[in-house]
């Protein structure tokens, strides 16, 4: 059964698609599929598109449709814990979403009816992911902890501070992670997830990301899923 590998942004895409001998393409709830093969082990590969909503269609048509094994998301995210810096990698063990709040019927952050606020992501599958990161990124500063996603990209310094005192343990913020990670907690699927920081989520965040994206961000996650792949059992 094939991994699923997810990227939100096409020029990271571009880089995993171009490791693949023998992609084409299937088209489902509007989205490309790319199905083939890397390192000899199945794959479907595909953009989330941006945003909670989007990215959870995404995964449930990788379950649904493509009888994924597992999911590996790899992108960009804001960093917000001090000490997250742009270039440095975090590996996530848990999602929140911060714009979640049904208070005071639930409390701050909760998704209702599920009785949790976070979404853990799979020990094991995790762990092979902070490997991959370490063998493809030698020299990479790596952090490992929560994630925070919402549906907004964080450009302001007030905004990011604000999270930060909300969230003390949140190391980055982005859009998606979360979603897939209620999504795969539904249906019992694996899911790991890894960002590249490219921005501080603060005033340059915007600058700073369009230029990243385009100059670091698609090299980091094509040589991680590359190392994942080649490792995996
Ligand atoms: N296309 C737009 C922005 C894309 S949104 C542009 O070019 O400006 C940013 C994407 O990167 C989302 O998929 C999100 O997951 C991630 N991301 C990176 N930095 C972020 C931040 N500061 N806040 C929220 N999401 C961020």
């Amino acid at each position: 059964m094939p991994t699923a590998i997810v990227s939100a942004m096409h020029q990271e895409l571009a880089a995993v698609l171009a490791l693949m001998p023998d992609e084409h393409k299937q088209v489902a709830a509007g989205r490309e599929f790319w199905v083939g093969h890397l390192h000899g082990r199945e794959v479907v590969v595909v953009l989330s598109r941006i945003g909670k909503v989007a990215a959870a269609t995404t995964a449930t048509a990788l379950i649904e449709r493509f009888g994924v094994q597992r999911i590996v998301f790899t992108g960009v995210a804001g960093g917000i814990a001090p000490g997250v810096a742009r270039g440095d990698v975090v590996v996530a063990d848990q999602f929140l979403q911060h714009d979640l709040d049904a208070s005071p019927i639930f409390p701050r952050y909760e998704v209702p009816l599920y009785g949790l606020s976070r979404f853990a992501t799979d020990a094991v599958l995790t762990d092979r992911l902070d490997a991959a990161v370490r063998h493809a990124l030698p020299g990479t500063r790596v952090h490992r902890g929560l994630i925070a996603s919402g549906d907004r990209f964080v450009s302001s310094a007030t905004e990011s501070q604000a999270l930060q005192q909300a969230l003390p343990e949140a190391l980055c913020v982005e859009m998606e992670g979360a979603a897939i990670a209620q999504v795969c907690h539904d249906y019992g699927v694996p899911f790991a997830a890894v960002r590249t920081i490219s921005d501080r989520a603060d005033d340059d965040a915007h600058g700073d990301f369009v230029q990243f994206i385009e100059q670091v961000a698609s090299r980091h996650s094509a040589a991680i899923v590359d190392a994942l792949l080649m490792r995996s059992a």
